[in-house]
């Protein structure tokens, strides 16, 4: 799930990618309100967390205009412990939740995974599609009332891409923007090799291949 860190402090923002990439994040960085408003428009983001206080600008102004040009990914931001109004106006320019700083990072992922799950209109961390379990908290899969398989983290987050609309037929392209980052570069079958591994835990018949269109999660069989 690919997720925009806008956070002028570099060393900040590269702690905190490492540890959302552990958590199932692919994360491009923004350092400036600019590359933010960019990178925003240009890219699919499932979720992104927006520092306010940037070199060439305020976050809020960023987030105002997203939400203007109607970009509606769920966003966190991140404010100063003592000024509340930053909170209050975060919320209102179209901010979904908020942080104060200094913060644990397991906390912001767990807010994270929430905002995330109410854009998708679910309230628990698990997704299911058939008789599949997809558990965000422990990135583990469980196939009816069978024992949980641990999943890798390139493995959780292509199920949890396919899983998260059963039926939808999702292109190679869109699967590689969603599971990895700006720089990354992953070669172009990368993909398959993922699909072959996940086809022999949940069955070839679970994910089907739609020719020159992409793939899709049948919770049906
Ligand atoms: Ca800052």
């Amino acid at each position: 799930m690919r997720l925009l860190l806008v956070e002028d402090d570099h060393l900040l923002a590269d702690g905190l990618a490492s540890q959302l990439a552990k958590a199932g994040f692919s994360v491009d960085i923004a350092h400036t309100a600019r590359e933010a408003a960019i990178l925003g428009k240009q890219e699919e983001y499932r979720a992104v967390v927006l520092d306010l206080g940037l070199p060439d600008g305020n976050g809020l102004d960023v987030l105002k205009e997203w939400r203007l040009t109607h970009i509606d990914f769920p966003v966190l931001i991140l404010t100063a412990r003592s000024d509340w109004q930053d909170k209050v106006n975060g919320l209102k320019a179209g901010a979904d939740d908020y942080l104060a700083k200094p913060f644990q990072t397991e906390e912001l992922i767990a807010r994270l995974n929430a905002i995330v799950r109410r854009s998708e209109g679910r309230v628990r961390s698990l997704i299911k599609a058939g008789r599949f379990e997809l558990d965000e908290n422990r990135q583990s899969l469980k196939i009816g009332d069978s024992t949980e398989h641990s999943l890798t983290g390139t493995e959780f987050r292509l199920l949890r891409c396919l899983m998260s609309q059963p039926g939808h037929v999702f292109s190679k392209e869109h699967l590689i923007e969603q599971l990895y980052n700006l720089n990354e570069n992953p070669s172009d079958n990368v993909i398959e090799a993922y699909i072959r591994r996940l086809r022999k835990l949940v069955g070839t018949e679970t994910i089907s291949t739609r020719r020159g269109q992409g793939y899709l999660f049948n919770d049906t069989v």
